[in-house]
């Protein structure tokens, strides 16, 4: 028998569902994640310039929360990091119906370490149990008569000119005062990294080189004798010279100590359009031209080759790989791909397994390098703020497009861009920068020589 009209299901009815929920009459949902950087009103929080409101029925979510806690909206306060699940309802406007937040986040307690990069200016008091402060990890760190202070070798420390802090772990636990300082609950000097960890898997070695045929310079990546892959080094020795130039200038006092010491630093400028930057665990740092061709100003090349820096100095790719529990997958790069230039240097070092140099360490690590990067820069006289500028500009860039690249991912850049709002809030509240350096006549220069780049 069959159905009277009405009782049969229209076929055109599956393509309307499907048609509504992919967004063509509805609003689009999507996702944004960064750290608060203003709370305006009980009803409002801005990541950078993104303004999210709280829509009716909105719902909190706390992750990893102990039993009986839950998120409210009181606890989503400056430099809290959040995820917000909505829809954009204008320009800069995000109405948000559920916001979710890890429950470390709201943990005050602050556990973290770093090595130093800089001598301590009290290493007396902070032997002698006085005290004192000791800048390190990209923070001020406040140590008083309460805190537990234990450290390896004390003997050796005790020799009141020697060298012997530079270089070694700290691990502290504190909590953030409001002055932005921290105050240091314990603190732990520890050893030395091992020489290992200043090794690029696999004793890979960059080498300079050049093209047998055309004579064009470039860099080969070695692995014993085999050459995995070929760079092209962008062709201006001027550019070249001057990004090497700034780089070396921005390298921290710990470089000059042994195990530090046999970190070969070295900074190369490599045709990819991609706005990308890596180093290798050995020193070597890759800033793609699609990168350096959108950096506007000194300030903030200085940021990105501290950063960089950061990452080569803290051992982040031993940490990673020994902190954190990461599968890597290693793949083996066939003789074929050796015979062409690399043009995604991110690409072909994820190929290797290698894909934390050029696509992002855990955030944590990350971070890190961010905020010694910054403080690198503020002991050089530049402005801090150009580091904000440089992420606000890859998110309105890259806002509609998600490449896997730490300098060029949207979600990545307003990761950073809130977290260094933040980290410049607090560490330097009332430090002004209106006399810091922003660019120079020798950055000019370079761009000029540089002439225009193919940016992705
Ligand atoms: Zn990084």
């Amino acid at each position: 028998m069959r159905l009277p009209q009405k009782h049969r299901i229209p076929c055109f009815l599956p393509i309307f569902l499907f048609l509504l929920a992919g967004g063509v009459f509805g609003q689009q949902r999507a996702k944004i994640r960064g750290y608060i950087t203003a709370r305006p009103d009980e009803k409002t929080i801005m990541i950078m310039d993104d303004a999210i409101l709280f829509g009716p029925g909105i719902g909190f979510q706390m992750q990893d929360a102990p039993p009986g806690k839950q998120l409210t909206a009181a606890d989503l306060t400056v430099a809290t990091m959040i995820e917000a699940e909505g829809v954009w309802t204008g320009k800069h406007q995000f109405t948000a119906d559920k916001i979710k937040c890890d429950w470390d986040q709201l943990d005050k307690q602050i556990r973290e370490h770093a090595y130093l990069e800089r001598e301590p200016a009290q290493s007396a008091e902070l032997i002698g149990g006085q005290p004192c402060q000791l800048r390190a990890d990209g923070e001020v760190l406040v140590i008083d008569e309460n805190t537990k202070r234990e450290w390896h070798g004390r003997a050796q420390m005790k020799a009141p000119d020697a060298p012997v802090w530079l270089g070694r772990q700290i691990r502290y636990s504190g909590r953030r005062r409001p002055d932005g300082t921290m105050a240091v609950q314990s603190i732990e000097i520890g050893a030395l990294p091992p020489a290992d960890a200043y090794e690029t898997p696999g004793k890979r070695k960059l080498v300079r080189a050049q093209d047998a045929k055309t004579g064009i310079d470039i860099l080969e990546f070695r692995k014993d004798k085999k050459v995995e892959g070929r760079f092209k080094l962008f062709p201006v020795r001027d550019v070249q010279e001057y990004v090497s130039a700034l780089g070396t200038k921005l390298i921290p006092p710990a470089a000059q100590n042994p195990p530090m010491s046999d970190i070969e630093f070295r900074f190369y400028v490599v045709e990819d359009s991609t706005a990308n930057a890596a180093s290798l665990p050995d020193g070597s740092i890759m800033l793609n031209t699609g990168l350096l061709g959108l950096i506007e100003n000194e300030a903030q090349l200085a940021f990105v080759l501290s950063h960089e820096t950061a990452h080569v100095l803290q051992a982040h790719y031993w940490r990673q790989e020994n902190e954190t529990r990461t599968k890597r997958v290693l793949i083996s790069i066939g003789a074929a791909a050796a015979s062409a230039y690399v043009g995604n240097v991110a690409v072909f070092l994820g190929q290797l397994g290698l894909a934390a140099v050029a696509n992002g360490y855990a955030r944590r690590l990350e971070n890190q390098a961010d905020r010694l990067a910054l403080e690198n820069v503020v002991e050089h006289g530049y402005d801090p703020g150009q580091a904000i500028g440089l992420l606000r500009m890859m998110v309105s860039r890259y806002s509609d497009r998600s490449t896997s690249a730490t300098w060029s991912n949207h979600d990545s850049s307003m990761l950073r861009g809130s977290f260094l709002t933040v980290q410049i809030g607090l560490r330097y509240p009332r430090q002004e920068f209106k006399k810091a350096t922003v660019d120079s006549d020798t950055f000019r220069a370079m761009r000029e020589n540089m002439g225009p780049v193919k940016i992705m």
